[in-house]
């Protein structure tokens, strides 16, 4: 199933996605050093917002580290990479869409582009930019984790704040606050609802 690029000078965008432990970082590490062992030239990036573990590493859940390049826009993207022509860029999630505009201009450039990100938020629905990408991308690889309550292959992530399920309403990015991620899968999966609230 892993996808291989094979000699190909032409611009490609290759997508991986998943949810939370699908081992995205994992694999998008696998890609770039075999693209440094056949001598291209290779960049990676990252949103500022992505403050976990190092800072200027991508790193995946397994420890496995990488030299990436924080970014605060997409436009610093395009800027950067005029010298690389494979780049890498992880969470990408957590970009606006002018990530878009941007993938397309270096693919039309001949550049390879390499993207991890989640491809649903907490809620189970779509996340930000993710969906246009994966219709854009040349390939898809959507990745698994394993259920943390029943073992099955898990396609969800659970937010948890303080313990509990985190609510529909709460905000995509909580700052301060505890909170933990858990890969569920469909059955076990508490899907946070939209609550109505009545005046009192
Ligand atoms: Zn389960």
């Amino acid at each position: 199933m892993k996808f291989e690029m094979t000699k190909y000078e032409g611009g490609w965008i290759e997508l991986i996605v998943g949810c939370m432990f699908s081992g995205k970082s994992e694999e998008m590490i696998r890609r770039v050093k075999r693209a440094i062992i056949a001598n291209q030239k290779v960049i990676v990036f990252k949103p500022a917002i992505d403050k976990r573990y190092d800072k200027d590493m991508v790193v995946s859940h397994n420890g496995i580290k990488l030299k990436a390049v924080v970014v605060e826009n997409p436009e610093q993207i395009y800027t950067m990479s005029r010298d690389y022509n494979v780049i890498a860029i992880d969470e990408a999630q957590f970009f606006d869409k002018t990530l878009i505009e941007v993938v397309e201009k270096l693919a039309e450039e001949n550049k390879r582009i390499i993207i991890a990100g989640l491809d649903q938020d907490f809620r189970g629905e779509p996340f930000s930019i993710m969906p246009h990408l994966m219709a854009i991308a040349d390939t898809v690889d959507k990745l698994h984790a394993i259920c943390v309550v029943c073992g099955a292959v898990a396609t969800k992530s659970q937010r948890l704040i303080e313990g509990k399920p985190a609510p529909y309403d709460s905000p995509t990015i909580v700052v301060g606050a505890i909170e933990t991620y858990q890969p569920r899968c469909r059955k076990c999966f508490q899907k946070p609802t939209k609550t109505k609230v009545y005046p009192s």
